[in-house]
């Protein structure tokens, strides 16, 4: 009973990657397939497979202490929890897509027009916010493909590559909504349940600060020291062991992912020679 228990996707999109995450931050578990739940073995937390959009309702109503979700459905479901992490995975966005032959000036395109969607929360906030008086057609799956049997004129959907809405002949016209998946939790935990959230947190941001980061060594001649702290400022200030052959110095830093290319070309252009980069299996700041 002192465990915390978490929701997961059962299956889909979320579920390897939300599992992949609590493994990754040590959690051992006795996994068998097609099973509801699983406990730790070294860790005071259970998790529970459930349907992405039960979820938010879930953790509400204190069947679960927290899950993990997209934020396209926390949207959508307006239950009242709380958003504790955004979690980096799963990202994509709810767009409005219509009918690729047809020219669009404007949201006005929408007025008078039935749009299919998962999403009719979302979608109908934002066709108010926006003055637009649109048919809203709820439906539970395969959006996308609505327009082309005649059920709609136009879909609000997920969307990641644009490819799904490509090949049903649709285009992307307006983004609605960017959503990742996030760690969510119930507004009452007991103190107990806190704790061990904090401490689940504080793993989770140290797997994802390292998957946002690489480890880097080069070489360099010491000459060429200072210009390359400038480039790679590291966590602290870059480490410094002398190489055999005089003048010259092993560089040891962290590089964000983000601005790993540029910050390796400005690195060449300082002087650095033999350059590695290294994945970071954790990183605690
Ligand atoms: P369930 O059976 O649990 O209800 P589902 O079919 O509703 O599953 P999935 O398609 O598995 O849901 O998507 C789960 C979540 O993954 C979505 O709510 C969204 O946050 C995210 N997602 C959906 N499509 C994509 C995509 N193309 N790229 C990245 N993330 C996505
Ligand atoms: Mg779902």
């Amino acid at each position: 009973m002192n465990e915390l228990k978490i929701a997961v996707q059962k299956s889909g999109r979320l579920n390897e990657s939300s599992k992949k995450l609590l493994e990754e931050c040590g959690l051992k578990f006795s996994n068998g397939t097609g099973v509801l739940k699983s406990t730790a073995t070294n860790f005071p937390v259970e998790i529970l497979f459930l349907r992405d959009d039960d979820i938010p309702q879930y953790v509400e109503q204190g069947v679960a202490d927290a899950g993990i979700v997209g934020e396209n459905i926390v949207a959508e479901k307006k239950r009242d929890i709380r958003i504790v992490e955004k979690l980096g995975f799963a990202k994509c966005h709810l767009s409005l897509a219509i009918p690729k032959e047809d020219e669009y000036h404007g949201l006005e395109y929408f007025n008078g027009k039935k749009i299919a969607t998962s999403y009719p929360e979302i979608l109908s906030d934002y066709l108010r916010k926006n003055n637009i008086i649109a048919e809203i057609e709820e439906i539970s799956g395969s959006v996308e493909i609505a327009p082309g049997i005649g059920l709609a004129d136009a879909v609000c959907d997920i969307v990641s590559s644009g490819s799904t809405l490509m090949t049903n002949g649709l285009k992307e016209v307006v983004t609605i909504l960017k959503s990742q998946a996030v760690l969510v939790a119930s507004k009452n935990l007991p103190q107990k349940k806190v704790e061990i959230l904090e401490r689940l947190l504080f793993r989770i941001r140290a797997v994802k600060n390292a998957g946002e980061h690489k480890y880097i060594l080069l070489n360099a001649p010491e000459s060429a020291v200072p210009k390359i702290a400038e480039i790679l400022p590291g966590m602290k200030s870059p480490t410094i062991l002398p190489l055999v052959e005089k003048g010259w110095v092993s560089l040891h830093s962290v590089v964000r992912e983000d601005d790993f290319w540029e910050r390796i070309n400005m690195l060449r252009e300082a002087g650095a020679e033999g350059i590695l980069v290294i994945p970071i299996e954790k990183m605690i700041k």
